[in-house]
């Protein structure tokens, strides 16, 4: 049967060619369980998938075809769907055609490599890299060298073991990710973190390869995520005229969302000289039925707890947003909160602090090294809602810090653009397509300084 193809360029591929001269010609990115055409802020669907799609993007501007491959979920979608310019997203019959829990998916994780190999045997494609996201993905890249030459380089996103370390015994991630991650640390060519502390982590506690292991962070599109003029953006999302508490993110408990709440209830609850602040919270679902919404069974355990603390008032649910409108978002609002318990990367914060947001954010995971204390926004301990609440009466209240972490967030959010970590993971790849295996502990720039 013919493959059936369509494109749709959701993203804008304006921006300028990075021209870097490469000689990777086409690189395969998997990501099993989500696909970067996904709708943003539901329980599945973030950083990963922008991260996808993102530095797929950047590659393309290189002149890198890229394949990303992904599960069909969806029996009506196209086998190809060009997503921009020279970057495609290649639907996998493997198992039903219909959304399934990630747990689920191990089990057709062989017939998804083979589908795949088949693909490249029917079109007559080769890749010099093959990338792959998750551990669901990083295995299918074990499994590809039954059938390809080409390196796999994989990033885990998160890691379970660290997950597991702060989930309090609830939604434990299961053995079955646990051994697997452990063991694609040795199956695999090699091993992007997106800090030192996770790079650190997989070395001397889950035995990783030190010559093996990279750092290198996720970039941010600064071309999208600049600051806009404050008042007009409030006026145009209708945001009240109140000091503003922002949080994007999935509605998941490693992102806080408890400490979050009660943080919150007690900073509206103390005395304000003017109006009391709000929280304006966008992911999960909202569910329209014409000019009304109301929230989904996500959102309904937020909406339940705000009323248990006497804040319904306050709180603000946006469900989920289209990515371009949140540049609005972070220049209308006056402080972001990023009180997760454990975050790899955490793209909000860098996205907030690119659009001159202050943030507010957890000593957690890679915000450790993205947040810079008193110059871009504040740290507090994770899981603390009293931290919370005095960091964030801190920057709403007092001008001079507030107007000094604005100028420090655009400065600190710079160094993660795309200009830099692209010719970061470029390099990675022609090092692997030469063969190189030994000596491939790249430390990113971005945090060496
Ligand atoms: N996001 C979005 N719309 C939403 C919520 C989130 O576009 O309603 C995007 C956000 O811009 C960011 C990503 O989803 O790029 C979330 O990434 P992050 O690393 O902060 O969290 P993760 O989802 O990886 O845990």
């Amino acid at each position: 049967m013919p493959l059936t193809y369509s494109s749709s360029s959701p993203v804008s591929t304006s921006a300028p060619a990075l021209h870097r001269v490469t000689t990777i010609q086409r690189v395969a990115m998997v990501s099993v369980h989500t696909s970067p055409s996904a709708t943003l802020g539901g329980q599945d669907a973030g950083g990963l998938n922008v991260y996808v799609r993102e530095l797929g993007r950047q590659l393309a501007r290189n002149g890198v075809a890229v394949d990303i491959f992904t599960r069909r979920s969806d029996p009506f979608v196209d086998d190809i769907v060009e997503i921009a310019d020279g970057v495609r997203v290649i639907h996998i019959t493997a198992g039903p055609a219909a959304q399934l829990p990630k747990d689920d998916l191990f089990a057709f994780l062989p017939e998804f490599a083979t589908e795949m190999a088949l693909f490249s045997l029917r079109t007559g494609l080769r890749y010099d890299v093959v990338h792959t996201h998750y551990w669901l993905s990083g295995w299918v890249g074990h499994l590809l060298k039954r059938y390809w030459n080409a390196p796999v380089v994989h990033m885990y996103h998160t890691l379970a073991r660290l997950k597991n370390q702060v989930a309090g015994g609830q939604q434990m991630e299961s053995p079955e990710r646990l051994n697997t991650e452990r063991r694609l640390l040795s199956l695999l060519d090699s091993i992007v973190a997106p800090n030192p502390d996770e790079r650190a982590d997989m070395v001397w506690r889950m035995g990783g390869r030190n010559a093996r292991i990279c750092v290198v962070p996720p970039g941010i599109d600064l071309d999208r995520f600049q600051p806009e003029q404050g008042e007009t953006a409030r006026v145009s999302l209708g945001l009240p005229n109140r000091p503003l508490v922002l949080f994007v993110g999935r509605v998941d408990a490693m992102k806080g969302i408890d400490t979050l709440l009660n943080g919150f209830a007690d900073l509206y609850h103390r005395e304000w000289d003017g109006a009391k602040p709000a929280l304006v919270f966008v992911g999960g679902t909202l569910l329209r039925d014409g000019a009304t919404a109301r929230p989904g069974p996500d959102l309904l355990p937020v909406v339940e707890r705000a009323a248990e603390l006497g804040f319904s008032e306050a709180l603000l649910l946006r469900g989920s947003e289209p990515q371009e409108l949140l540049p609005r978002y972070y220049s209308a609002c006056t402080v972001a909160a990023v009180p997760s318990r454990y975050e790899s990367f955490g793209l909000v914060a860098v996205e907030a602090m690119a659009c001159g947001l202050p943030v507010v954010a957890s000593r957690a995971g890679g915000l450790k090294f993205t947040v810079e204390e008193g110059v871009s926004g504040l740290l507090v301990e994770p899981g603390s809602p009293v931290d919370l609440t005095d960091a964030l009466q801190r920057v709403m209240t007092d001008r001079d810090l507030r107007a000094s972490l604005q100028v420090g967030a655009r400065q600190a959010a710079v160094r993660f653009s795309w200009q830099s970590i692209t010719p970061a993971m470029l390099n990675l790849y022609e090092r692997l397509a030469e063969g190189e295996r030994d000596d491939l502990c790249c430390m990113n720039s971005v945090y060496a300084s």
